[in-house]
């Protein structure tokens, strides 16, 4: 059908118009925040969807049963947006065109719901709107692979996609999730809690990007054993009805397939209206949130963050990143200096009884940038060991050589990751060295901690080798060192190292070491131990007695996890 232009009846006035394009993240944000802030303005907000205001956090674990009130998800309806805040809330509307000039939106009004296919039905009315200041906050939209039958591999990005997400699991028994990132791990622990016999291909050799191979295969081993098949590095290269097709002959049953192959940030309309748009893909905006048009601001996934370790360009699809942007936009637009600081890409998710969280840059991107750095691995226990319920957890610190800065950080374990990858994101982005973490007063009592924090041990370990009081050596660098006729001494006790060991490890218990120095083969030593602490005394010993030494980074738990690993 032809959409029916209607001649608009809205001209620019008094009080101030503000309208809001995207309803969600940071387009409520800032909403509700220049409500607070601006009691006269006439704040409009227009959203394509059916809702607005809804947790897409929690859109997974409602399709998984974990949250059970599908209302639960929705945060407001337009009339209580309105009741509280004066807004007014328009859903089933998409705005299709900027008109700079004469600052006036084309809005078209789309169908409550899907056809038979689930695309929004368009009604063809449309409408002018005039606008004083227009906020776009049109988020990302869910990247399609260009291969046969993608069609019924459902995205989930809204509620409409997780009514539909939701429907079809109910009648599934298989099902293949495209892509390993946050949300096709998400989607498939959830979709295992419904029972149902769930694959996940991953085009790259690792689930969870941010991570680092070591780390990310402690989540892989978690999803493996709570039943979930991995496919990785391999792409699905077509669907069928009830296959999906990888790339090495493999075909999989699939009653249901997900599409969680990334998103992308959502500009079409941005384009349309000429506004620059960036090097990755996002709509340009200054430290104030401006676009190229002075009367049109933009926040959230569409738009280019700048990173917090090199200032260029990058895109963060988070939504702490939208909130505080939709935040810092009202009060720019009400007046208040503000300015965006750069991103660092804080994430965190849990994964079958896992906390996985990373910060800042990880190993890979570090090595494929060509930046130096150091890394060090620490699997300290989430709290007091002597208190029931500790949890061990694998933690990785990314530090600058030269100026001591930190880097990244990630971690993976059941406990207590959260408050350990916050921490280190705070001193990022306070500027604190990684020898700094040393020194951070940080709350302790046994059931909540260890009087050393495993962030100041980070810190420890950093301070020891930024003054050159240790050396590590990495679990990829091992092969090489051995091979260049490096002695390899096993500090655990001899009933550690029968049940597991480095092939080629030398054992003397750390306790036997000082006795028995002349045992040690001669020629430069790597001492290794479970985690890396009773390496660090062994090595102090050794490096007392003039030997040349260096200890084994995160111990033999990094390198058994790692072992079969290529960096
Ligand atoms: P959105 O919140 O996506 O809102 C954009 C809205 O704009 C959409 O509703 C869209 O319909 C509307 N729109 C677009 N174009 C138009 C138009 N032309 N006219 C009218 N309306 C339009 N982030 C985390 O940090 N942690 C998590 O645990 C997490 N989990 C997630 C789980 C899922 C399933 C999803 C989908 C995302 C998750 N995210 C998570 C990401 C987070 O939700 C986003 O970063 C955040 O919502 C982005 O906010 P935004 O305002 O930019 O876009």
């Amino acid at each position: 059908m032809t959409p029916s232009p209607t001649t608009s009846t809205e001209t620019a006035s008094d009080p101030r118009h503000i309208v809001i394009v995207g309803g969600v993240a940071g387009g409520m944000s800032t909403a509700a925040r220049l409500r607070r802030l601006d009691e006269a303005a006439r704040i409009t907000v227009i959203e394509r969807s059916g809702h607005v205001s809804f947790a897409n956090c929690g859109l997974p674990y409602y399709v998984g049963g974990v949250i059970q009130q599908r209302e639960a998800l929705l945060l407001h309806i337009p009339e209580s947006l309105a009741a509280r805040f004066g807004l007014e809330v328009r859903v089933h509307t998409e705005v299709t065109a900027i008109d700079r000039d004469h600052r006036t939106l084309t809005l078209r009004r789309v169908a409550p719901e899907g056809t038979a296919t689930g695309a929004a039905t368009e009604t063809g009315a449309t409408e002018e709107l005039h606008y004083d200041e227009l906020v776009l906050s049109p988020g990302a939209r869910p990247r399609i692979l260009p291969i046969p039958g993608i069609k019924r591999a459902l995205p989930l990005r809204d509620i409409e996609d997780t009514d539909r997400l939701a429907a079809a699991v109910a009648q599934a028994r298989t099902a293949v999730v495209m892509g390993a990132g946050f949300i096709g791990v998400e989607v498939a622990e959830n979709l295992a809690h419904r029972g149902l016999d769930v694959t996940v291909v991953e085009f790259a050799p690792q689930v969870l990007a941010p991570l680092d191979a070591e780390m990310a295969q402690i989540v892989a081993d978690r999803m493996r054993d709570h039943g979930v098949a991995l496919h990785l590095g391999h792409a699905v290269t077509e669907l069928t009805a009830t296959e999906a097709a990888l790339d090495d002959g493999t075909r999989l049953p699939a009653d249901l397939v997900v599409a969680a192959v990334g998103v992308q940030p959502d500009t079409a309309l941005a384009r349309e209206a000429g506004l620059e748009i960036g090097p990755r893909g996002g709509i340009v905006v200054d430290d104030r949130l401006r676009t190229s048009d002075p009367h049109i601001w933009a926040v959230g996934d569409a738009v280019e963050k700048i990173d917090a370790l090199t200032g260029e360009p990058a895109l963060v699809p988070l939504a702490n990143t939208a909130n505080r942007q939709g935040r810092l936009l009202a009060d720019v637009l009400t007046g208040r200096e503000r300015t965006d600081r750069p991103v660092l890409g804080t994430s965190i998710l849990g994964v079958f009884g896992l906390q996985v969280a990373a910060t800042g840059w990880n190993e890979r991107r570090l090595r494929a940038a060509g930046r130096p750095y150091r890394a060090i691995h620490t699997h300290p226990a989430s709290h007091a060991g002597y208190h029931p319920g500790a949890a061990t957890m694998a933690l990785k610190l990314l530090v600058d050589p030269q100026t001591d800065a930190i880097l990244g950080a990630q971690g993976v374990g059941e406990d207590g990751v959260d408050k350990r990858i916050d921490v280190i994101a705070t001193a990022m982005a306070g500027g604190l060295t990684a020898s700094d973490l040393a020194d951070l007063e940080l709350a302790y009592a046994p059931a909540f901690g260890s009087a050393k924090d495993p962030v100041n041990m980070l810190g420890y370990v950093a301070d020891n080798l930024r003054t050159g009081q240790e050396r590590t050596l990495q679990w990829h660098e091992l092969p090489q060192a051995l091979s260049d006729g490096e002695v390899l001494l096993d500090v655990r006790s001899a009933g550690e190292h029968a049940a597991w060991a480095i092939p080629g490890a030398v054992n003397i218990p750390v306790d036997e070491l000082r006795e028995r120095l002349d045992e040690v083969p001669e020629g430069p030593v790597v001492v290794h131990c479970a985690v890396g602490v009773r390496g660090h005394i062994a090595a102090q010993v050794l490096q007392a007695a003039g030997r040349e030494v260096r200890n084994l980074d995160g111990g033999y738990r990094t390198w058994s996890v790692a072992r079969e690993l290529t960096v």
